[in-house]
């Protein structure tokens, strides 16, 4: 569906706006680094993401960084920019973005997508994002260092293998077998404890009914 067609109902208070942000979320992303240069970046990057599940909006970006002075995870950490994500998706920047511990820090809350003139919604595009990024990695061509993905693949491990959250079994895949984090386990205990006493979490896991149902998602996800 073109932007055209979308039904674009939000009003922006810019009022709201702290508009000195501006100066800092327009700087070019490779003002660190220096200007961008052309051969080492992949101009079929956009496309690539377009083709992912949720990737289909990148391009009906202008960069009017509403998203961004929107975003309450930018509010605790000044370095997250959908804006700038976004633009360097669109200019092909992959091995950066693909590696920026940015892309998996995005709460899908959908703040930015209410005030999106264009309607982008940035927590699909970002998944889509993510998705090239997981590719990449098996491949070898990228390195995430990012503990996010980790926790991601412990939490659909639990739902592969159950059907819903087993708790301590996410804690037992994400902090020991993946981070060999023993001490961040015991931490956890007392509130497992807790938990565990007033029946919000379960001893031993159990699987839900119609587990093939979850086996079908499963072998889907795995063809796209
Ligand atoms: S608010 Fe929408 S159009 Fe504006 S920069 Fe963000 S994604 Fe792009
Ligand atoms: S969906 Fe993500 S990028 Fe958008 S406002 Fe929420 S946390 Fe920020």
């Amino acid at each position: 569906m073109g932007s055209s067609e979308k039904d674009v109902t939000t009003v922006i208070d810019v009022t709201k706006f702290d508009t000195s942000d501006y100066k800092s979320v327009r700087k070019s992303p490779q003002s660190a680094k220096g200007p961008i240069k052309a051969w080492e970046t992949d101009p079929n990057f956009k496309y690539e993401v377009q083709r992912q599940p949720g990737g289909k909006d990148l391009l009906y970006c202008y960069q009017c960084s509403t998203c961004t002075l929107s975003c309450p995870i930018r509010e605790i950490n000044p370095d997250f920019n959908p804006r700038k994500i976004i633009e360097m998706a669109v200019l092909g920047m992959k091995k950066e973005i693909l590696e920026s511990e940015e892309i998996w820090i995005c709460a899908s809350c959908q703040a930015c997508y209410e005030r999106c003139p264009q309607n982008v919604k940035f927590s699909e595009v970002i998944g889509a994002i993510k998705q090239v990024a997981m590719k990449e990695a098996r491949k070898g061509n990228i390195e995430i260092t990012s503990k996010k993905p980790g926790f991601d693949g412990s939490f659909m491990s639990m739902i592969e293998r159950f059907g819903r959250m087993y708790e301590p079994g996410l804690l037992m895949d994400f902090l020991l077998l993946k981070n060999k984090d023993l001490n961040g386990l015991f931490g956890y205990m007392p509130l497992g404890i807790n938990m565990f006493k007033k029946g919000k979490i379960a001893f031993f896991p159990s699987k839900i009914k119609g587990m093939d149902c979850i086996k079908n998602i499963f072998e889907k996800l795995e063809e796209v």
